[in-house]
């Protein structure tokens, strides 16, 4: 029964309880009510019965009092006895009004008061009245004692005075039986609104017995239950749930809490093995520095055990890295004391961790504040080793160096060698020139012809070199920046371009071009080059040269783009190649080198450039120059 009422919602049991409360109440007030009404009207009919006999009484002793009074009339003649006659009379006509009165609900005992008034006046007007009458006559002189006496003796007076006085005994002792029924029924009465009361005081005591029951063991019992459940999980006993299986408030409520239990526990599973596992060094400390937990990782590299540093300061372990001079010179607070200290989130960067044995290891950490109702009461340090990337970064810096320093010296033998190549070149062809000239007539066709060849290439040899020195040459002005009017260097250009842009019946317009921070000469040799092929490559149709710059992301994009023949996909990548080019050299002119050295030079720029092109539907070169100073 309890096990069922426990799966009831609370507020059921509550409801119920204090419902079937009420109606056991107002159900013992109605019945006492009730009762006490009852009991009220008993005692009523009592008083009534014993108010009727009273007044019998009464009426027997007044109807007594007129004939005594009557009869001492009859002897004597005196008025004075005939005063408690009328005074009987008076009294006996008040005391049957109320008899009647107080018994015309009751048809029998009505009937007999009404024979009652019959009698008396049959008594009074047959014997009494002429009576009195009778006797005054004696005192008159008209009729004499003896016929008064005679008429008593007749004994009228005396049968119709007993008649009464029977009706009166027999209306007392039937109203006697009532008032013995009457006080039965009272007593019967009492009785029962006593057993009502006794019987209502149980059932209040019962009521509240089982009341305080189940809601001790129902209620009380499963929340305390569920109070120990998570009295023992908060003091880390994480396997602890409350089980409970009711299926009321207490046992939803249960539920939740096993469910929070079970979240609980795995969330704190899961946080352990990733401090267990972590590689880096994960450390807490209290609001003074002082470790309170470290992780596996973090003992490692302490290479201490654990109880050596539990509880003490270890922010002076964490020191700044002294061997590092490109650093930011190291704060005066460190960056633990001032996490603690201001609440913030705070890394030490070129640092050292000491070690127990005195040794340092270089690392990077973050120091994080635990905050409890805004009061910083501890904080976490997360490090990590970081020898190993420090090593990288240097090696790369050195490989860098190293290459900077082979591409120099690249640059310089291409330099010197196609400088010092040109002298004996020249000497080769002047020396051709020389035997052409002198053995013209000498020499046979034959001769003639590979001359010429051996010139050619000679003369072609010339324009290699020429470009290779131009193309060493573009590297060697890297530090020459000034700014740069790209509106006026682009008017120059195309005035030098004037004959070109004429004979391509071209029209060449631009965007407004800004100033620019850069290489003036090299900048000018790469729009050069890119507006001049832009002219050289052109279709059937007249060319259309458009320039045009956007600046977006901190830099300036340029573009170059025409109406030409364009670039298949498969060489738009080639074509920036030193001495890459995808025609004869009659059908177009140049070695070739022009990109190659556009490339170089917006590369020293720290841009990039590219083509986008479709066959036949002309090519757009573009490049970037970064802006650092610019607003977007
Ligand atoms: P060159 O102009 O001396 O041939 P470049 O390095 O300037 O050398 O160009 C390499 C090759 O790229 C060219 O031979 C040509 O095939 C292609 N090219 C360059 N610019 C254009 C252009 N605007 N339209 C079509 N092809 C181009």
């Amino acid at each position: 029964m309890l096990r069922r009422t426990a799966d009831l919602p609370l507020r059921t049991k509550l409801i119920g309880s204090f419902g079937l409360v009420l109606v056991v109440l107002v159900t013992l007030t109605g019945t006492a009510y009730q009762t006490t009404t009852t009991n009220q009207r008993a005692d009523d009919d009592v008083s009534h019965s014993l108010l009727v006999i009273g007044t019998a009484h009464e009426t027997l002793t007044s109807l007594v009092d007129m004939e005594t009074g009557y009869r001492g009339f009859l002897l004597t003649g005196r008025d004075e006895f005939l005063e408690p006659y009328h005074e009987g009379w008076r009294l006996t006509d008040e005391n049957l009004t109320q008899l009647e009165a107080l018994t015309q609900d009751n048809p029998s005992p009505s009937a007999r008061w009404h024979e009652l008034r019959t009698q008396v006046q049959d008594w009074r007007s047959s014997v009494t009245e002429p009576g009195i009458a009778l006797r005054r006559d004696v005192d008159g002189g008209r009729r004499t004692q003896d016929e008064v006496e005679a008429m008593m003796a007749s004994g009228l007076g005396r049968r119709r005075f007993d008649a009464m006085r029977q009706t009166i005994a027999e209306a007392i002792k039937a109203e006697e039986a009532l008032l013995a029924a009457r006080q039965q029924a009272r007593a019967a009465s009492h009785e029962r609104l006593l057993f009502v009361l006794l019987v209502g005081t149980l059932v209040a005591i019962g009521m509240a017995l089982l009341l305080a029951t189940l809601l001790t063991t129902n209620i009380a019992g499963g929340v305390g239950r569920l109070a120990a459940s998570a009295r023992r999980l908060a003091a880390g006993d994480l396997d602890e749930r409350a089980s409970l299986t009711r299926k009321d408030e207490v046992g939803v409520a249960a539920q939740a809490f096993d469910t929070m239990a079970e979240r609980l526990q795995t969330i704190i599973v899961r946080n352990d093995t990733i401090l267990t596992t972590a590689a880096e060094g994960i450390i807490g400390l209290d609001k003074d520095a002082r470790l309170t937990f470290a992780n596996p990782a973090a003992v490692v590299a302490f290479g201490q055990p654990l109880d050596l540093l539990l509880g003490r300061g270890i922010a002076h372990r964490f020191e700044p890295d002294r061997e590092r001079e490109d650093g930011e010179p190291p704060p005066s607070v460190d960056p633990i004391t001032q996490a603690l200290a201001t609440g913030t989130i705070e890394y030490g960067a070129d640092a050292v961790l000491r070690r127990g044995d005195g040794s340092t290891m270089p690392v990077e950490y973050t120091c994080a504040p635990i905050r409890e109702r805004r009061e910083v009461i501890g904080a976490v340090v997360t490090f990590r080793d970081v020898t190993e990337r420090r090593q990288a970064v240097q090696s790369l810096a050195e490989r860098a160096q190293e290459l900077a320093r082979s591409n120099a010296e690249l640059e310089q033998f291409a330099y010197v060698a196609s400088h010092d190549l040109q002298e004996p070149l020249r000497a080769v062809v002047s020396y051709l020139q020389l035997l052409e000239r002198r053995y013209r007539s000498e020499l046979d066709e034959r001769a003639d012809r590979y001359i010429g060849h051996a010139v050619d290439g000679a003369h072609r040899m010339q324009r290699l070199i020429n470009d290779l020195l131009a193309y060493s040459r573009a590297g060697r002005r890297n530090d020459e920046r000034q700014p740069v009017d790209l509106e006026v260097l682009l008017d120059r250009i195309l005035k030098s371009l004037e004959v070109s842009i004429e004979e391509a019946g071209a029209t060449v317009t631009h965007d407004p071009l800004p100033t620019i921070e850069g290489d003036l000469v090299g900048l000018g040799q790469l729009l050069q080059n890119l507006v001049g092929n832009a002219l050289k490559f052109r279709g059937d149709e007249p060319s259309q040269v458009h320039i045009a710059a956007t600046h977006q992301n901190r830099a300036w994009t340029f573009s170059v783009r025409d109406n030409g023949i364009g670039i298949a996909p498969e060489y738009q990548e080639r074509i920036f190649v030193l001495f890459q080019r995808l025609h004869g050299r009659g059908e177009y002119a140049g070695t070739g080198i022009g990109l190659a050295i556009c490339k170089k030079i917006v590369e020293q720029h720290g841009g990039t450039l590219w083509v986008e092109s479709t066959p036949g539907d002309g090519s757009t070169f573009r490049f970037t120059i970064p802006d650092p100073g610019g607003t977007s």
